[in-house]
């Protein structure tokens, strides 16, 4: 209970703490497995510049874990020392209680699947699955057999017989994934595999992964620079920027307990409603909005000082833009207390099919973004351009952030 109460305890211990009692729901099913990795205080520099910055982190038996930062961030470093390929300045790893200072990459019980396949092109595709069996020296019939039920698990059997070049890209793709783990390897590393697919190839690969790792029960840890993918595949997910781990939470937490800034904007978009500090009690806090042209409600207590900068962070779909004043509007009735709310004037109208996006003009010239989904076929309460609304949002709707 502890550990859900406070989201910077479940974060990286580097980075400051953004708030100090956000409500927060209790921990998933499964949150107790075993550690599997151990990554402490790892550094790694490349010409003076730390490409990994004070990284640790656990990894647990089983999950998807999924590494998400711009390019450039450290992600491919940190998993290149997980697989021994590179060696860190300081820190240490620990996979499955053993500490892997000096250990080869063949001796590690992880396998790395490279964004590059590195199929061989001459070979067939049983051929490039078997091979790491073939030059373990494992017996004619079980590679045969082991082989069999790989292909059967990546769904290639009919294509065991061609070479890499008469496959699509999403099929070699299986195949470099069958390579990786037909050596039954503990975990596999996984680095942007399925950057080399079209989005829709990589949406439906996507669920496969997932269905594969489910099914082996293998620890998978995914380098990924995209954030959908990150949501859809990871059990957790381990935020990088510029070397240092940011936050490390389940996709939903994530998204709805960003610790800061940079994660509310890099993971989906914010409307960061800016205020300083006028009232600051045990149970709520007030802000003093220049944007909003109003005061802004957090209902819980944080630690801030009087007149600090502070933000709140609404998600597009949770700030509503009506006509309607909301204290005449259905929705924000029994929504609690409200948490801000401008008069603004509509900017831009996007509809999208299923939601449409709107921005709208506040009277201190900052615009804000709203999502509507589109529930019903026609859209009684439609909004156009230069249209008079309300945006608002309920308190509970907002996240407060410090930093
Ligand atoms: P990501 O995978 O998140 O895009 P990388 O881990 O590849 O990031 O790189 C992190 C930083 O380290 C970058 O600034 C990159 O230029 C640098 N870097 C990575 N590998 C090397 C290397 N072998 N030599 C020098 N610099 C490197
Ligand atoms: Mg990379």
């Amino acid at each position: 209970m502890t550990q859900a109460s406070d989201p910077a305890a479940a974060a990286a211990p580097a980075a400051p703490a953004a708030v100090a009692a956000a409500p927060r729901p209790a921990p998933a099913p499964g949150e107790g497995a075993r550690e599997f990795i151990r990554i402490s205080r790892l550094v790694k520099t490349f010409d003076g510049h730390r490409a990994v910055d004070d990284v640790s982190l656990s990894v647990r038996e089983g999950e998807i874990f999924c590494l998400l930062g711009g390019s450039g961030s450290g992600k491919s470093t940190l998993l290149r020392m997980l697989a021994g390929f590179e060696t860190q300045d300081s820190g240490t790893i620990e996979i499955d209680g053993q500490d892997m200072a000096g250990v080869a990459p063949w001796a590690r019980p992880v396998n790395m699947m490279f964004q590059s396949y590195a199929l061989f092109p001459h070979m067939s595709v049983e051929k490039n699955v078997a091979y790491g069996l073939k030059q373990e020296g494992v017996p004619k019939a079980e590679r045969a057999a082991r082989t069999a039920a790989m292909l059967d698990l990546v769904k290639l059997s009919q294509y065991a017989g061609r070479r890499p070049a008469q496959l699509s890209g999403g099929q070699r793709q299986r195949v470099a994934l069958a390579r990786a783990l037909i050596k039954n390897p503990k975990a596999l590393l996984l680095d942007e595999p399925l950057s080399a697919l079209d989005k829709k190839l990589r949406e439906e690969t996507q669920f496969e992964l997932m269905d594969i790792q489910e099914r082996l029960g293998t620890t998978f840890i995914v380098v990924t620079h995209d954030q959908e993918e990150a949501m859809t595949l990871a059990d957790r997910i381990g935020v990088m920027d510029q070397g240092r781990l940011v936050q490390v939470d389940r996709p939903r937490d994530i998204y709805e307990y960003p610790r800061n800034r940079f994660i509310a904007n890099f993971i989906g978009a914010a409307n960061m409603i800016e205020g300083e500090v006028v009232e600051d009690e045990a149970d709520h806090v007030k802000l003093s909005s220049a944007m909003l042209g109003d005061e802004v409600f957090i209902h819980h207590g944080l630690s801030c000082q009087m007149g600090q900068t502070m933000w709140v962070a609404v998600r597009p779909e949770k700030l509503r833009i009506t006509r309607r004043h909301p204290s005449e509007h259905p929705d924000a009735v029994g929504a609690g207390p409200l948490g801000g709310m401008a008069k603004a004037v509509v900017e831009d109208v996007a509809y999208m099919g299923g939601l449409t996006r709107f921005r709208a003009r506040l009277p201190s010239g900052a615009t804000v973004s709203a999502t509507r989904a589109n529930l019903d076929r026609r859209d009684a309460d439609a909004l156009t351009w230069e249209d008079e609304v309300y945006v608002w949002w309920p308190a509970e709707a907002g996240v407060a952030l410090t930093s």
